[in-house]
């Protein structure tokens, strides 16, 4: 990959460059990746200079194109600190035929530890940019912040900065930097710090000190590199985001913008159902993970208001129904219609979801977080509303109801009810749950395990995650009754036989899919004209099935042969 002498015109003053010869030289030496001459917006432009820069960006980038023959292109997002004009400078560059998407203009925010404003500028660009195509953050050098952009979606980076530290007898660490002289020990494993002594590297000759810090600064990078790829396979990256953001008080202070609403609701679409770790609590900016968002959201959207009493317990050892069991059977038989609700760090969790993903996977200290935190004061308000809240200890000045109501629904099948609601929207639970129900639970657990509906197979429950898996069967009900395109995603027509055949759906032969799917979770499979061709798991959610022309959106679990 080659720059196009931008970065370089800022830092050292105008050099004269052709944007197209620059271009057509970079093709010609035979990059990979050549870079369009794009204008570098400072951070202390006006709008107006910044909105001039982008047009001109933009203007280049259309003629760039028609030069690079097969040399991929990356054409850098500018707009200052504008997060309007960067997300139109995206959304107008990622309609181009451009391969690569720096996010460029940023390294005097990082050099000033602006990092508000960089999180800004990488969320506006990635809001206007394919989510099928590659990121790179500009200059972004120093793995304080890698594991931040990766979470917002920077996939590449690169920088000057191991050697330029170097130069100045600093050492990088995933915390920060430190200056050599400032060191007694080296803090450090890498092959140098294991061979040299502290004291030999400060003896060295300049040049080679150098060398040992630049090597040493490298090591440091890729191993903070490798990982966050062992964070997002775990998926466990956001928990590893807040870890770091402890290390630096300015980025500490960014991760507040994390907390809007706006950011979260971004954020979330893009991250799966569920994880192979469980859910760490790193301190209060865990309550605005988006994973608890959307656990938060769905809880509030599905279960606010089911009955106008509430009975709260205290967040304790899980599974809370364990514990709590015989509390629980108390109060189902005052009524077995009252809400049950655990006064979680997470937020409200319904007795019924205990063991679903995060509930039941997450590890919070026991204190009394929510009385304290005013963001979980909102968020069991909202969830309350004008409903009696009792607390468990004092149910008994709660009447019972008469005995024939009091058989209305057993707590399994309530169970089961409420993990389809939670997972497939309001209202799945009455459409699974329709016909006569039996189940089978784990010998060994005791948990439930195969859901069948007049004799058919329509879910199995996950002992991982607490989700189910959809069935063929369960797939059908839902289809029936479920409209387009709610849980769905359609398929062109030439990919049907494949379907059929339970191949996998790739991402580039989806025409369009359910905006509130999500990666991981279990959706149907459809023709264009809604014909069920089966169920699946998604891999990507929505924007991305439609931006990749690569790679499987869709996991086909069972094709439907009828
Ligand atoms: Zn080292």
């Amino acid at each position: 990959m080659t720059d196009s002498g931008t970065f370089q015109s800022y830092m050292y003053g105008d050099i004269n460059i052709d944007p197209y010869e620059i271009v057509a030289f970079q093709r010609d030496i035979g990059c990979d990746v050549g870079t369009i001459l794009d204008i570098f917006g400072t951070p202390d432009q006006t709008k107006k200079q910044a909105k001039k820069g982008i047009d001109i960006t933009i203007e280049r980038a259309k003629k760039s194109i028609n030069i690079k023959d097969s040399m991929k292109l990356a054409c850098p997002v500018q707009g200052s600190i504008y997060p309007d004009l960067r997300t139109k400078c995206a959304q107008e560059l990622g309609e181009l035929n451009a391969d690569f998407f720096p996010i460029g203009g940023v390294v005097p925010l990082m050099e000033n530890q602006r990092y508000s404003d960089l999180i800004q500028c990488i969320i506006a660009a990635k809001k206007g940019l394919p989510p099928g195509k590659p990121v790179h953050l500009f200059g972004a050098g120093h793995p304080l912040i890698f594991p931040m952009a990766v979470a917002l979606g920077c996939d590449f980076f690169d920088s000057s900065a191991y050697v330029k530290y170097a130069q100045d007898d600093r050492l990088i660490f995933y915390w920060g930097t430190e200056k050599i002289d400032e060191l007694t020990e080296l803090p450090c494993s890498c092959p140098i710090c294991s061979h040299y002594s502290i004291s030999e590297i400060k003896n060295q000759e300049k040049s080679s000190r150098i060398n040992l810090i630049a090597k040493h600064n490298l090591y440091v990078s890729f191993e903070e590199i490798r990982k966050i790829r062992n964070a997002i396979s775990n998926g466990n990256l956001w928990e590893m985001v807040e870890r770091r953001s402890h290390s630096n008080p300015h980025l500490l202070s960014a991760m507040k913008l994390l907390q809007s609403k706006d950011i979260k609701n971004y954020l979330e679409k893009y991250e799966p159902i569920s994880k192979k770790k469980a859910l760490f609590y790193t301190g209060t900016q865990t309550l605005h993970r988006p994973i608890v968002h959307r656990s938060q959201q769905r809880v509030q959207s599905c279960f606010s208001q089911i009955n106008k009493t509430i009975i709260e317990f205290e967040e304790t050892k899980k599974p809370y129904s364990q514990t709590y069991s015989k509390q629980i059977q108390r109060i189902r038989k005052k009524n077995p219609l009252f809400s049950i609700i655990v006064k979680s760090p997470l937020g409200p969790v319904p007795i019924e979801l205990d063991e679903t993903y995060p509930f039941a996977q997450s590890v919070i200290p026991i204190d009394p977080l929510v009385e304290q935190n005013e963001y979980l004061k909102q968020i069991y308000h909202s969830f309350y509303k004008d409903a009696t809240v009792v607390n468990w200890r004092n149910i008994s000045s709660l009447s019972t109801i008469s005995s024939s109501d009091n058989e209305y629904e057993d707590f399994d099948i309530r169970r089961i009810r409420y993990v389809a609601d939670y997972q497939f929207g309001k209202g799945a639970g009455d459409i699974l749950l329709k016909g006569k129900i039996r189940f089978v639970k784990s010998k060994k657990t005791g948990k439930i395990r195969n859901i069948y509906s007049d004799d058919k197979h329509v879910l199995s429950m996950r002992a991982s995650d607490g989700f189910f898996t959809l069935k063929i069967e369960g797939g059908r009900l839902l289809h029936d009754s479920f409209l387009s395109p709610l849980i769905r995603v359609i398929v062109f027509d030439d990919a049907v036989s494949f379907i059929r055949e339970g191949k996998s759906v790739f991402a580039k032969f989806i025409k369009d899919a359910d905006p509130g799917l999500r990666p991981f979770d279990e959706c149907l499979i459809v023709d264009e004209t809604d014909s069920f061709l089966g169920v699946g798991r998604c891999l990507l959610n929505r924007a991305e099935m439609l931006s990749f022309s690569s790679g499987v959106g869709v996991k086909t679990r069972e094709s439907n042969n009828i």
